[in-house]
């Protein structure tokens, strides 16, 4: 087929505003691709792979700018700033050509193919002397294109395709296109367990619809992720669960599809990108303590502070993504742990037809928990009182909130769908704690990798006056320098005691104790209900105490204070009700 062909639609596409037109013109476009089908459907979405196998075009704007100087006569530095004024470059070239339209008539017809794999070629070629290659490859491309294939030649090079045809509109295309709108359903369903629509074009072309329901999950192809509903809170959760549910803690990191292929690996995100690069680490992990084959498995990444055993904030972890150079240092900096919380594949066979419950027993028997994997918590509830506390837990952790997952028959693990299956429940806010307050060390628990032989994080207290008491808060193991976690054993010397101090009030058993003395500055995300610390136990809730979520060291040694100048119990109360007050006047 003709690329101006393609041009031609996407021409007509972009001046459009209605989808039934859009499925109206790719639908004909498809019916006569023919053998070049996944082609058009590829550069359709001006690509030349599926996202999941990580190919990118890569080349640079530059470059197509120097290819469209040296054909116009124009010179780079007038393109660049035409380019500054207009933004597109495709528009540009396709201008410019305009005006030596004759020079097409010597050279060859462009045809999708011919398009498709000089892209190709572009992407493949790589090191010395690539550059030159690259223009040249683009130059012969633009030597035999009209000027409206100009224009989307070098939109789709520079990755700058500005309509990008909607995934779900090249659905219901392939549906039009080969049986009929009602079937797009059925061409949804196989999208979902292999979202590569090129494939799935040819093969509608070549077998019709109904060949795309023999399409099964794959390990290596990923699986769109299965996504939750929203309710406003536990009791309507538990209402509309019909009175049970598995309750989960919702881990704030980046959700990862693990598929295992003997030994070999592969990771992808949410949006289906290839992620194995950036995380060497899980899979190792994956490698050593998941004991199936041929499995495919859900969860979230987490970045965590493996000293003090804490889960921590996630924009820690996109340091992590896209970095290329220093990932051993960065690995060493921002490990992540990996919480499983679903099996798709197990041992080459598929579970997502059988109830959640089945699921997740299977994922359990499958993999060996580490310090670096594990399967997300979760407890079934039947009351929203125990669904609350747990809720508390899971905040108090470092969650997000919590997961709601049906228990049901009817609870099967459905790619691509939102529904109430699954419920999120979190906080709707995110606020910082205004102000900083000064804790009190208590005691301290041993730390591992490289802090093995000192304190992974210390147990925290605040003071009560009326009681004459230490409260403890927080665990604290952020916020530290090199320098200052060494110096730590040292300062606290001299108020080691062999056990808890009487005038310490804490639920936790630490692995060291010491008189309250040291004084820190600590700034945290918010204050919230604890099941665990001991600051005002049973004063905001029966059972529950108040703790402060990712707390983190200032820097500041307070050595102005003693321990009983440190923040006080009344305060904290004091903070965490404004900041419901500020909760509440913001999410009215
Ligand atoms: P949201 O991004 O707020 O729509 O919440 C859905 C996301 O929560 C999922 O895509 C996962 O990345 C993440 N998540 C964290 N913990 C869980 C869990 N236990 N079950 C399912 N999803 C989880």
């Amino acid at each position: 087929m003709r690329f101006l062909a393609l041009a031609e639609t996407l021409d007509r596409i972009e001046s459009t505003t209605k989808r039934l037109e859009m499925v109206d013109l790719i639908s004909k476009l498809l019916q006569v691709a023919e053998d070049d089908i996944r082609e058009t459907v590829f550069l359709l979405q001006g690509k030349i792979a599926p996202d999941y196998e990580g190919i990118e075009l890569g080349m640079a704007e530059k470059i197509a700018i120097r290819a469209l100087s040296s054909l116009s006569g124009l010179r780079e530095e007038a393109i660049e700033s035409e380019l500054v004024k207009k933004g597109d470059l495709g528009k540009i070239g396709e201008e410019l050509l305009k005006s030596k339209k004759q020079a097409s008539l010597f050279s060859e017809e462009l045809t999708v193919r011919k398009v498709y794999e000089s892209l190709v070629k572009i992407a493949r070629t790589g090191g010395g002397g690539s550059q030159t290659r690259k223009l040249q490859l683009i130059l012969d491309l633009l030597h035999s294109a009209e000027p409206l294939e100009v224009r989307y030649l070098l939109r789709i090079v520079t990755g700058k395709m500005r309509i990008g045809v909607a995934d779900m509109t090249i659905v219901d295309s392939i549906a039009v296109a080969f049986g009929s709108k009602e079937r797009s359903d059925d061409v949804e369903r196989a999208y979902n367990i292999m979202p590569n629509l090129p494939e799935l074009a040819y093969r509608a072309m070549a077998g019709g619809i109904d060949s795309l329901s023999t399409i099964r999950i794959t390990p290596g192809i990923p699986i769109r992720s299965m996504l939750a509903e929203r309710l406003p809170s536990l009791s309507e959760i538990l209402d509309r669960m019909d009175g049970k549910f598995a309750i989960e803690y919702k881990y704030d990191g980046l959700r990862t599809q693990v598929h295992k292929m003997g030994t070999k690996v592969e990771l992808f995100s949410r949006r289906l990108e290839n992620i194995t690069a950036q995380f060497p680490d899980i899979v190792k992990e994956i490698i050593e303590n998941v004991k199936v084959d041929n499995a495919i498995l859900d969860g979230e990444a987490v970045p965590y502070n493996m000293a003090s055993n804490e889960m921590l904030p996630f924009q820690e972890i996109s340091r992590r993504r896209g970095r290329k150079y220093d990932l051993n240092e960065t690995i060493e900096r921002i490990p992540v742990v990996l919480f499983l919380f679903d099996a798709m594949m197990l041992n080459g066979k598929s579970l997502m037809e059988i109830p959640y419950a089945e699921r997740r027993l299977r994922l359990i028997n499958s993999v060996k928990e580490s310090s670096k994997i594990k399967v997300a918590k979760s407890r079934v509830v039947t009351d929203v009182e125990s669904a609350d506390k747990f809720f508390n837990e899971a905040l108090e952790a470092g969650c997000e909130g919590i997961m709601a997952k049906s228990i049901e028959d009817k609870s099967v693990y459905k790619p691509g769908a939102r529904e109430f299956l699954w419920i999120k429940y979190k906080r709707e806010y995110q606020l910082e704690m205004e102000d900083t307050v000064d804790l009190v060390v208590v005691g301290a628990f041993g730390g591992q990798g490289k802090r093995s032989g000192g304190y992974g994080a210390l147990l925290m207290a605040v003071y009560s006056e009326e009681e004459d008491m230490f409260k403890t808060i927080c665990k604290l193991g952020s916020g530290f320098s090199d320098e200052q976690l060494e110096s730590l054993p040292r300062m606290l010397k001299p108020y080691s005691i062999s056990a808890r101090d009487p005038r310490v009030e804490s639920t936790m058993e630490a692995d060291y104790w010491f008189s309250p003395s040291l004084v820190l500055e600590v700034k945290g995300a918010e204050i919230t209900l604890s099941p665990t610390h001991t600051c005002c136990a049973d004063v905001v809730r029966k059972g529950a105490g108040l703790a402060i979520r990712f707390p983190r060291f200032t820097g500041k040694w307070r050595s102005d204070k003693k321990a009983e100048d440190a923040t006080n119990e009344g305060e904290i109360l004091e903070m965490y009700h404004s900041q419901r007050k500020k909760i509440l006047a913001d999410n009215p």
